[in-house]
């Protein structure tokens, strides 16, 4: 479908239907190096999108939508990631402000201005088992994507993939970043939750993109 306002209406709507069902996952994943909340936040978060978008006539472009959704996350999601989350949508958002339709290179700038605001706020760096690691590699293959002349829908595709590698990828490391920074090597082998929910959702923006309705 085109990367419009309906596409993020959908991948939100998906996203949370999808974050629900990873729910007990999410919250496995925080319990072996957190304290096992962020399916919870997560899902409380998404939930309440679901509520903020349905009510928001006023949120007819994609980057009223993410606006709308980035407020929602930083008032609902707490800890951590309810900041992180809130930020990366808010940046996204300003990143497509004006544009009704993304090209390939609107969803590089899309990816890239949540990941950069991800940093902004919580100052990692690649490689600290945090949902950078599952960010960078994703705006990364958008780039190389974009370039090589891909669809939105691949360009999608490519991102949401490496995000999937990269959350896999952070099983082996010892975290730098966050409450799972406090365990040393007893972190090694685990996967990071906020790389993990990073790579569903963006795995449901792909898979919106291709749809063909
Ligand atoms: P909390 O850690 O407050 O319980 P959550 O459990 O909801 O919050 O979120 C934890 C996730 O937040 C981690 O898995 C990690 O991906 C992410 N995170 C924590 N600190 C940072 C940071 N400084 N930068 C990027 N991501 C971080
Ligand atoms: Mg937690």
């Amino acid at each position: 479908m085109t990367v419009d306002a309906s596409w993020a209406r959908e991948w939100l709507v998906q996203s949370a239907a999808v974050i629900a069902e990873n729910r007990s996952e999410l919250v496995r994943l925080d319990r072996e190096i957190g304290d096992g909340d962020h399916g919870e936040n997560m899902d409380r978060g998404f939930q309440a999108v679901l509520t903020a978008i349905r009510d928001a006539d006023d949120a007819a472009t994609v980057s009223g939508i993410l606006k709308r959704v980035a407020s929602t996350l930083i008032s609902t999601v707490g800890g951590a990631a309810g900041p992180l989350y809130g930020t990366a949508f808010l940046k996204a958002s300003g990143a497509v402000a004006g544009t009704a339709e993304l090209g390939s290179d609107d969803i590089v700038a899309l990816l890239t201005a949540a990941r950069d605001g991800i940093v902004l706020r919580g100052k990692a760096e690649s490689g600290d088992k945090t949902m950078i690691d599952a960010w960078t590699p994703a705006v990364d293959a958008a780039e190389r994507a974009a370039s090589d002349g891909a669809s939105t829908a691949d360009v999608l595709d490519a991102a949401a993939q490496a995000a999937e590698g990269g959350a896999a990828a952070t099983e082996p490391l010892v975290a730098r970043k966050g409450r799972a920074s406090y365990l040393g090597e007893r972190a090694i082998g685990h996967r990071d939750p906020g790389a993990q929910s990073t790579a569903l959702i963006l795995r449901v923006a792909a898979d919106v993109a291709k749809d063909d309705a």
